[in-house]
């Protein structure tokens, strides 16, 4: 019985990987929460889009981006390796490949070979068309060596089908089919959109506050939807810092989150802006005004 079970899910696994790799899974899954008309969606299922929406977008700019690409704060092993767990049951690949490029993208950034700048190859390519470019499937392991040293990470790395598989699973038992179209699918393709704008949008749209060498931008509504990340320019500006909002009115709900966890003692020597960096753009005007 096991054995022919076993079979079973490997030749499941065998013929997703065959018949739906990559990019083909990705327009695919665009359908599913179409499946959601033929069952009855019930409120809960809403609930769930939701709350995996805003956990999730959490875990993507907290772990992804702050934590893994630019070690703006720091986390223990075991908080390390649930905030990659989480940052990954998003569906966007694994921790080290997510960090990696996106470590390229700011020492290239807006050049050619920037992976994906819209000022340099458009829209769709840097919104979605980068990530099944063959040239950036792999790993630049040699980029992350500062995570990649971590077994357990590593492990995550190359399975990264496991959190999304384990959340979805979750989801449908606890919902059935319809928290799974609406609940699961529907928040996590929401999010990839989400999360791409950030490549696409903030590179074009936007206020320059900062004289950064690249094209990026602050905007308010895409710091809204993604949670702190439209606050893009200032991020160029000084990746280090685990603020990206540097303002009461610049809102960077991420950040709040942190700060709670630190409070709690789950996050640790959260990486502030310094003042020189955050007036800079006043001192900047101000030499100007001088010198005129
Ligand atoms: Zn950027
Ligand atoms: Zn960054």
């Amino acid at each position: 019985m096991m054995a022919r079970m076993s079979r079973f899910v490997t030749k499941g696994f065998s013929w997703f990987n065959t018949h739906l790799s990559g990019e083909k899974m990705f327009l695919v899954m665009h359908f599913f929460p179409l499946f959601a008309f033929f069952t009855q969606v019930k409120p809960v299922d809403w609930i769930i889009c939701v709350v995996l929406y805003v956990v999730r977008m959490f875990f993507i700019t907290a772990g992804y981006h702050r934590y893994f690409s630019h070690r703006a704060f720091k986390l223990n092993r075991f908080w390390q390796f649930i905030f990659a767990f989480m940052a990954q049951s998003s569906g966007q690949k694994g921790v080290l490949w997510w960090a990696s490029h996106h470590r390229e993208h700011h020492r290239l950034s807006d050049t050619p070979l920037d992976p994906h700048s819209p000022k340099q190859r458009g829209f769709w390519y840097s919104h979605v068309g980068w990530i099944f470019d063959k040239r950036y499937k792999r790993t630049l392991t040699e980029k992350i060596k500062d995570f990649a040293k971590y077994p357990e990470i590593r492990f995550l790395n190359e399975y990264d089908f496991i959190p999304p598989w384990v959340v979805g699973f979750t989801v449908w038992l606890i919902g059935g089919f319809s928290a799974l179209w609406i609940g699961f699918f529907l928040s996590t393709i929401i999010l990839y959109h989400s999360t791409f704008t950030i490549n696409s949008l903030t590179h074009v749209l936007g206020k320059k506050r900062y004289e950064t060498g690249d094209n990026s931008r602050n905007h308010w509504f895409l710091a809204l939807t993604t949670m702190g990340e439209g606050w893009h320019n200032n991020h160029h500006f000084y990746p280090h810092s685990a603020r990206m909002g540097w303002f009461w009115y610049e809102i960077d709900l991420t950040y709040y989150l942190l700060k709670v966890l630190s409070w709690l003692g789950i996050v640790k020597n959260l990486r502030p802006v310094p003042d020189r960096v955050r007036y800079a753009h006043r001192l900047k005007l101000l030499m100007q005004s001088n010198q005129g």
